[in-house]
């Protein structure tokens, strides 16, 4: 048994509009090769536009999209001491708490007085007219 798309048959369900894609379907960026969703017209990794089909641009700009999580923070070595390693790893969970995805995005050093700033969004597209919950 494959894990996949949901199989739809008879007429309970309206065949998707032309250029919409099913929700959390993903493809390849042409340009950097991330992974994305295939409704995405501008890669979040690599910011190259992917489409310029003005209808669905249309959608996009409806569509209603909020962000509920943005973090961000700074890494600062002191003037002393020796050289920092930090590792960035990002995990996302289910309503289980069961991990879905595990990633270890970057490793480095930091050298005397260098620093690194990170940050962290999580962008949520829904369809035009969405009510979003008040966090
Ligand atoms: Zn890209």
């Amino acid at each position: 048994m494959s894990i996949g798309r949901p199989v739809i048959s008879g007429k309970a369900f309206a065949a998707p509009a032309p250029g919409k894609s099913t929700p959390g379907k993903t493809r390849t960026c042409p340009h950097c090769k991330a992974t994305i969703l295939d409704s995405a017209s501008i890669c979040p990794a690599c910011q190259h536009h992917l489409r310029f089909d003005p209808a669905v641009a249309a959608e996009q700009r409806a569509a209603a999209t909020f962000a509920p999580l943005k973090v961000e923070g700074v890494l600062r070595h002191p003037a002393e001491g020796e050289p920092w390693e930090y590792t960035v790893v990002l995990a996302i969970r289910n309503e289980r708490g069961e991990e879905v995805t595990r990633q270890v995005l970057g490793v480095g050093a930091l050298q005397k007085s260098e620093q690194r700033s990170f940050s962290l969004s999580v962008e949520v597209t829904a369809p035009p007219g969405t009510v979003f919950p008040k966090p």
